[in-house]
């Protein structure tokens, strides 16, 4: 029996933040009414020229100085020809042989736990299609053309990966990063990131590549992982029955877990690619590659050392505080607000994420970094306690009002002077004698029992230290009595 192992190269199309679309000024939105942002240019009127989105230049460059890749000074547009309906010039503006950046590269976990890179042949500009809507109608297909001519960043590995986790981590990875540059927003639900994975087989140890198949229509990174591990067995099958595999292009189909044969592949020149006579070559000044990379946002790791050096919060922590810029960003707003960055991590990472769930989206959260740092400085100053503050976080998500106030209206504030804590810790002594001998025994444990009814007495309002003290005194008093 042949042990094969995988070669996978990836594809990766991420849609450009930008106001505009690359060539016009329509606007670059999801979701709005069919057709409503077209104009003469994205519609291929006659006469009418492209005119190119600086800022889409600019974020790609972006892309390219975080990927170290060579920024080029020089690139051009191509004419990529195909016919389909969604595509109203009848070809598609990418770039071809020059594009914007080159040779970078790029860094993931390996299959082997040990850091692993992985090369960038390139990232290149282009337009994007519109959308066909097969099931909308009984018969016939509508097409919209809002997303037709909508600035996309294509970026090519080599195929340097060899198992559908290396690709996961990559995507997880890439997805981070290009949210931190505000590159792309990259929303998978909305296309604003589709990745093509090339998969191929060889013999375990051989350096000669086998046949390429792409896969299509993957729209989650579990998907990519899931179809590269069916090809994976699907190719292994193949080979050993004595097929001959065939360079071609396959969708995948996630509900059945399979993929299916779409075409065979075509090769570059069936596209006739040739330079845009319509725009300018692209010339990128060292100044601007300068200024960029001067004025670029920090990068997710960079965050994650500057957490643990600042902060003094461990490697588990900032793993989670900083998978999001947003939650690491509210995190640095909550901790300054109250001055305990540990109390306010444990806020963020239990209390906020538990009810964000999987929205990354803090804006909209009731609970705004100021108010959680205001309630993690009553905890802090003892106020409150953590069981009460837990109440308090609830009742914030609904009422806009300061803890302070939330806490001093509903009465929840520690009680902390002495005679309500002696009084409520004499009680219990009574109430439990049996407890008291055991405790007074050895059996420690009891301690927490005793403690939690008392807690219970005052409603979690008691300073804990002092209940804590208070109920140490007095049963040590009773032992001497
Ligand atoms: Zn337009």
């Amino acid at each position: 029996m042949i042990e094969y192992e995988l070669v996978i190269g990836i594809e990766i199309h991420a849609q450009l933040s930008t106001q505009t679309k690359l060539f016009c000024s329509c606007p670059n939105n999801f979701g709005d009414i069919p057709n409503q942002n077209t104009c003469p240019v994205c519609l291929a009127h006659p006469g009418t020229l492209p005119v190119i989105n600086r800022t889409a230049v600019e974020k790609t460059v972006k892309a390219g100085i975080a990927f170290h890749c060579e920024i080029n000074s020089f690139s051009r547009f191509a004419r990529k020809n195909y016919f389909y309906p969604d595509l109203p010039k009848g070809y598609q503006i990418s770039q071809y042989e020059s594009p914007v950046c080159s040779n970078g590269y790029f860094e993931i976990k390996g299959s082997d736990g040990l850091p692993k890179r992985i090369r960038l042949r390139r990232i290149h500009i282009e337009e994007d299609a519109g959308k066909l809507m097969h099931e909308t109608v009984k018969s016939g297909s509508l097409v919209d053309l809002n997303r037709a001519g909508t600035p996309l960043m294509e970026m090519v590995t080599e195929p340097d990966f060899s198992s559908a986790d290396e690709v996961y981590d990559f995507l997880v990875r890439l997805r981070r990063i290009l949210r931190y540059l505000n590159v792309c927003d990259g929303n998978m639900e909305e296309g604003s990131m589709r990745c093509e994975p090339n998969i191929s087989i060889r013999p375990k140890g051989s350096t000669q590549l086998g046949t390429k198949i792409e896969l299509k229509n993957i729209n989650s990174f579990k998907a990519a992982k899931r179809g590269i591990e069916f090809e994976f067995r699907r190719q292994i099958l193949c080979l050993d029955m004595g097929e001959k595999l065939c360079q071609e292009t396959r969708g995948w189909d996630d509900n059945k877990g399979e993929s299916f044969l779409m075409r065979t592949k075509e090769d570059a020149h069936d596209y006739r690619y040739f330079p845009d006579p319509d725009l300018q070559p692209l010339r990128i000044p060292e100044s601007l590659i300068k200024q960029i990379s001067e004025t670029m946002e920090e990068l997710p790791d960079a965050r994650k050392d500057r957490l643990v050096k600042v902060y003094g919060l461990s490697e588990n922590d900032v793993e989670v505080l900083c998978s999001e810029k947003t939650h690491a960003e509210y995190f640095e707003k909550t901790a300054e607000r109250c001055n305990d960055p540990k109390l306010a991590a444990n806020w963020v990472m239990g209390e906020v994420l538990r009810v964000l769930k999987n929205d990354s989206n803090l804006e909209s959260f009731p609970i705004q970094p100021d108010r959680l740092g205001m309630l993690v400085s009553l905890i802090k100053q003892g106020k409150i306690s953590g069981t009460i503050a837990k109440k308090v976080f609830e009742l914030m998500l609904k009422n806009p009002d300061s803890p302070e106030k939330i806490v001093s209206e509903r009465g929840l504030s520690v009680v902390g002077d002495d005679d309500s804590i002696l009084k409520v810790v004499q009680e219990i002594i009574a109430e439990f004698p049996d407890q008291i001998t055991q405790y007074l025994s050895g059996k420690e444990k009891v301690f927490g029992f005793l403690i939690g009814n008392a807690m219970k007495k005052m409603k979690g309002k008691a300073d804990p230290a002092k209940l804590n003290q208070m109920m140490k005194d007095e049963i040590e008093k009773k032992k001497n009595m």
